[in-house]
């Protein structure tokens, strides 16, 4: 090879390039190759600088096209750079404080290879709990602080011992710079305690507590970003006695399976839900459940759907080999409670509700919850983010002038750092109103900031003045506060995902949201940018009988919705649907018609908890929104009729009307009309009435890209629905990446906060 044939290319990747062995891989490629030069971390990606022949480069570059299982490649920028005489290919180790910004990935799902490893009685890791490589493995969950290595991880406390010191130093080896690398020599251990903490000698830990859970008994478990709770997902004492502990009221309990073939025979497992399933991020996914099935109807009371995974951790995979059946996985938590992660902590918590603890000395830094993934409208919907996607940025059209910190909502509440062109949305957290969960969410604000270095400049919130992450917002020290009004929130964090600067026609349905008049939006259209908002349309609010009460006794709301049909006279069988005694009907009616001012509610969910309460005969939800679910399930969607609606100009605004619906709805079912049908019609009826308003802006305002968010649109039915109400040829963006709920708000805040500053 001579000089004057050698060339040289500078080849920067972004995307999910470190931490997943991209480094050494690129090493392994141009050794193969046969070219020189250099791979280094930097602030966006990985750059590479490699000389030699053309062949040589042109082998390069394609063989480059194929990255590692657990890496993702966004952009590759090549440009031609001067030859340098260089003695081999060399991985450049980053200068400390150059690649902070992505420095700490994803918690990724073990790979084939050391699954492989850990089912092989010959090999040194063999059934050893902890085993991980260059490509797979906890990260971001023991990442205590940054850059991501191995001393500033929660295994700097075991010294490698020889082996696996060969492994981390060996550039050929699986386990080259392998952060979280163990063994059973060196690595940490599973200890099995009982209740109280009293210390169980057995051999097999993981034997042990499959045994037990084969025995019906609740076991606490120590995983990846937190405990679970695991019982016999087949056996109904077994899923009640959890329940009962737990005090989980009814919301379903997700169930792990040892692999496809198993989660196939539980439901319907497509393409879209197989690709999720075994994805590195490994969430749960959801979907519908084989009728009669082996699993346990507690697992999932009155739902359609399971929440299904597969194993993520050596742990999972080696537990459910050795229970062989479906094991429940549920977050080891009382309530909405934050997820329980220390030792102590889970003994403590869980004193009353696990049987046995299967317990290790790997602490977990970070908290995160299983990430859950819903197939709507085809295809994958990542409803709440965090285990396997936390801390990755999401990539933003307009970079962020000044840095932003955005508190998100309430519930599912997560929260959102936003500085040059990255938004990085925080761990799922939960329902702030808890004391613990506050907590939990000061002190991941107070990580992520240091992980990311990034100083906040400016503060975004929700307009809810009452919100637990409003007071936080108004106490931060920072001197921009900015508040965002919720819908227009959730219509931003959807633009963003489509990079779509505005302006743009946002829909957002959800439960609710505090509006800029002070009463409680989630049925608004709006045309939006991420500046400002014009809303076009909302909902005809309904009463909410003796305030939040009602959203968990939605009979109230339902009959605030037929006597409003109905102007005043409620027909008889109204009351007897809910098994409600005539007197308490003529009660609420009273208090409805009192000159009381009810709080008044728009949001598209309280229709869906009215309609389902009515139809379905459920006066009580035991958790927020399981009666809307419970309607969307009940539809039949092979019907296509609707009901009829009005769009009632207001001075500032187009108002839904539904009370025809309402009319006409009653009359279907004392017609013998199905509930199935019923339940179509009306999300039907939902779909028309947003297309009729969407062609009216369209006649208005010319065309625009057409956005939909907020926690309805985590129903399929409806999103489809509504994609085909509009006009020909337009289509509907939903979210794909960031939950449609309030857990992806907080992108949205951080945007519109972002165009406010500016302006
Ligand atoms: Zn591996
Ligand atoms: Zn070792
Ligand atoms: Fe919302």
């Amino acid at each position: 090879m001579t000089t004057a044939a050698r060339a040289g290319r500078r080849i920067r990747i972004s995307g999910t390039v470190q931490g997943v062995g991209f480094r050494p891989w690129v090493y392994r490629v141009a050794i193969d190759a046969g070219v020189t030069g250099r791979v280094r971390n930097d602030a966006r990606g990985v750059t590479i600088e490699a000389f030699g022949d053309d062949d040589a480069l042109a082998r390069f570059v394609r063989a480059l096209e194929t990255p590692p299982p657990a890496a993702a490649i966004e952009h590759v920028d090549l440009a031609p750079i001067d030859v340098e005489e260089t003695d081999g290919f060399h991985i450049v180790r980053s200068a400390p404080g150059v690649d902070r910004l992505v420095s700490i990935p994803p918690d990724l799902a073990v790979c084939d290879e050391c699954v492989a490893e850990i089912f092989d009685p010959a090999n040194r890791r063999y059934r050893y709990a902890f085993t991980n490589c260059t490509h797979c493995g906890p990260r971001f969950t023991i990442a205590a602080d940054i850059p991501y290595d191995r001393a500033t991880t929660t295994m700097a406390r075991f010294g490698m011992c020889p082996a696996c010191l060969r492994e981390y130093g060996d550039v050929h080896d699986r386990r080259f710079h392998a952060q979280p690398n163990a063994c059973p020599i060196c690595g940490p251990r599973l200890t099995l305690s009982a209740a109280g903490g009293v210390r169980m000698p057995v051999d097999d830990v993981v034997r042990a507590a499959a045994e037990a859970i084969r025995d019906g008994l609740v076991v606490a478990i120590k995983g990846v970003g937190g405990f679970h709770l695991a019982c016999d997902a087949t056996s109904e004492t077994a899923v009640r006695r959890l329940r009962e502990r737990k005090r989980r009221d009814e919301k379903p309990l997700a169930v792990m399976v040892a692999n496809l073939d198993a989660a196939s025979q539980l439901a319907a497992v497509d393409d879209e839900a197989r690709r999720w399933l075994t994805s590195p991020e490994r969430p749960i996914v959801l979907v519908a459940r084989t009728p009669r099935g082996p699993i346990a109807e507690s697992v999932a009371p009155r739902n359609r759907m399971l929440g299904l995974m597969l194993p993520y951790s050596p742990l999972h995979h080696l537990l459910l080999a050795d229970a062989g059946r479906p094991v429940v996985m549920t977050s080891a938590n009382l309530s909405d409670e934050p997820i329980a992660v220390d030792n102590d902590e889970a003994l403590e918590r869980l004193r009353d509700v696990a049987d046995l603890f299967v317990l290790h000395d790997r602490d977990i830094a970070s908290r995160a919850d299983d990430s859950v993934v819903a197939i709507v409208a085809g295809r994958g919907t990542v409803v709440r983010r965090s285990r396997g996607f936390v801390p990755r940025g999401v990539q933003v059209r307009r970079a962020f002038a000044r840095p932003v910190l955005a508190c998100g909502a309430l519930l599912k509440n997560t929260f959102c750092l936003g500085a040059g062109a990255t938004a990085w949305l925080g761990p799922h957290i939960g329902d702030l109103d808890h004391l613990s969960a506050y907590d939990a969410y000061v002190a991941a604000i107070a990580r992520m900031e240091r992980f990311l270095c990034v100083r906040p400049e400016i503060v975004a919130y929700d307009l809810h003045p009452d919100y637990s992450s409003t007071l936080y917002a108004k106490q931060r020290p920072e001197a921009v506060k900015i508040a965002v009004q919720h819908h227009h929130a959730h219509v931003a964090a959807v633009m963003a995902e489509h990079g779509i600067g505005g302006p743009a026609i946002g829909i957002a349905y959800d439960g609710a949201g505090y509006g800029t008049d002070g009463t409680i939006w989630g049925g608004e259209l709006m045309i939006a940018t991420p500046l400002s908002f014009r809303r076009l349309a909302t909902f005809r609010p309904l009463p909410l009988l003796g305030g939040d009460i009602a959203v968990h006794a939605p009979w109230r709301i339902a009959l605030a919705l037929v006597d409003d049909a109905f102007d005043g006279a409620v027909p008889d069988m109204v009351g007897s649907l809910f098994g409600v005694r005539p007197d308490d009907v003529d009660v609420m009616q009273r208090l409805l018609h009192r000159n009381v001012h009810w709080p008044l509610a728009r949001g598209v969910g309280r229709y869906f908890d009215a309609f389902g309460s009515l139809f379905l005969r459920e006066p009580k939800a035991s958790f927020e929104g399981q009666i809307a679910l419970a309607w969307n399930q009940a539809a039949d969607p092979r019907v296509t009729y609707r009901y009829g609606f009005t769009l009632d100009p207001r001075s500032d605004c187009i108002e839904i009307d539904l009370r025809t619906a309402v009319r006409e709805a009653v009359a279907d079912y004392t017609e013998g009309v199905s509930v199935a049908a019923i339940a179509a019609a009306f999300h039907n009826t939902i779909a028309e009435a947003t297309g009729a308003v969407v062609r009216r802006a369209i006649a208005d305002v010319g065309s625009l890209p057409i956005v939909a968010s907020g926690g309805c649109f985590q129903n399929g039915l409806l999103a489809e629905r509504v994609a085909s109400a509009l006009p020909a040829g337009r289509s509907l963006l939903l979210h794909r990446v960031i939950p449609p709920g309030d857990g992806g708000i907080a992108l949205g805040q951080a945007i519109v906060a972002d165009a406010i500053a500016r302006a």
